[in-house]
């Protein structure tokens, strides 16, 4: 790994390359990936490793947003793109960049359709969305019949797919819900199947999905957070390699005296001799204010390295009595000696609120190959 000189956020394409063929051997082998590269991959850098994906074989890409999958388009990346939530007035450009819109409402689905149909469309992949407990978006099982009469009325739209999403698939204490999920699904599908002449994909499963459920992976799995190698779950966890590794440097060592203070507020307040270290990272880099006031700490030369006082917007100061380290020194957040979960935890949230909050003014840097 290079050793930085400012505050970047580093992307190993090799752990990617690992996890994606990591989660790919839970599921049958016909079981398509579709790999969900939504929020700049989860924090990273969206073209390469989209790039990256696409080279490993993955089917298809997800994103949020019409916006995300544009992006993709122009940076050449051809792959099917499902848009999750796309939004209306966007639907022309959406198709122009042939992106896959997931319909969730009888709303947005005669949108679309009547859309599809003034661009003169014919079978225009799209992807039907049913709610089985998460309560979030989709259709409802009862409103089977009225999808398929809409999509059995035209001929300028078709379900590439049709999905659902699992609410609590990490959660061992849901396991009965969450089969429930999948076997409201079934129903569905089934159900849809009948009604339809020809049969749209199946998918249910996101990364815990995949983990606890494998037998569920129907015909396709959707991964995010597993890609980027998180489980939710230690043992997971430890199969998964993290993609990504936060790393700073010492702006300034300070040498302070018993009373002394750091930081706004003087939040801090020496009670020996402290060795202090100041870092050019902040909340404005993604890094909260919660994580403040010894909730957590940074490794500096493989030791821990407590955050004293409040963090600031554009810096957080350590103490560092005790560590041989100076001026100009590698420290690392997390990634390396310091799990990204554990550090989310410290802050009461979880590795996906924590990497994705990563802001743009970090530098994002690619290793591996
Ligand atoms: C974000 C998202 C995923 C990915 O979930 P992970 O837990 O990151 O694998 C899958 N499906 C849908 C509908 C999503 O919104």
């Amino acid at each position: 790994m290079p050793i930085a000189h400012e505050t970047v956020l580093e992307l190993d394409l090799n752990a990617l390359a690992h996890n994606f063929k990591y989660l790919k051997s839970k599921v049958r082998e016909d079981v398509k990936v579709m790999a969900v590269v939504k929020a700049s991959a989860y924090g990273g850098d969206v073209v390469a490793m989209a790039k990256k994906l696409s080279d490993l074989g993955a089917d298809y890409l997800a994103v949020a947003y019409i916006s995300e999958g544009i992006a993709l388009r122009e940076a050449g990346i051809e792959l099917p793109v499902m848009v999750l939530h796309p939004q209306s007035t966007n639907y022309e450009s959406l198709v122009e960049h042939c992106l896959e819109p997931s319909l969730y409402s009888e709303f947005v689905l005669k949108e679309f359709v009547a859309t599809a149909d003034k661009l003169k469309q014919k079978d225009f992949p799209v992807h039907v969305k049913f709610n089985t407990g998460m309560n979030r978006l989709g259709f409802s099982e009862e409103e089977v019949t009225k999808v398929s009469s809409i999509l059995n009325k035209t001929t300028a739209v078709k379900a590439a797919s049709i999905f659902s999403h699992l609410s609590a698939s990490e959660d061992w204490k849901e396991r009965d819900f969450t089969l429930q999920q999948i076997h409201t699904f079934e129903r569905i599908a089934i159900k849809l199947f009948d009604q339809l002449d020809y049969q749209p994909l199946l998918h249910i499963c996101n990364t815990s999905g995949i983990i606890n459920y494998p037998e569920a992976a129907f015909d396709m799995v959707r991964t995010g957070i597993g890609l980027y190698g998180f489980g939710n779950d230690k043992t997971e966890d430890q199969k998964l390699k993290p993609v990504g590794t936060l790393k700073t440097i010492i702006s300034q060592i300070h040498h302070i005296k018993p009373g002394d203070s750091v930081g706004y507020n003087r939040a801090f307040t020496a009670e020996k001799p402290t060795k202090t270290a100041t870092l050019p990272i902040g909340y404005a880099d993604g890094i909260k204010r919660e994580y403040g006031n010894g909730k957590i700490g940074v490794y500096i030369n493989g030791q821990y390295a407590p955050i004293i006082g409040n963090i600031c917007m554009d810096m957080i100061m350590t103490d560092v009595t005790g560590i041989d380290c100076k001026e100009g020194d590698e420290v690392i957040l997390f990634g390396g000696p310091q799990h990204a979960t554990d550090f989310a935890a410290a802050g009461n949230t979880i590795s996906y609120e924590l990497i994705t909050g990563i802001s743009s003014r970090v530098k994002r840097i690619l290793i591996g190959s």
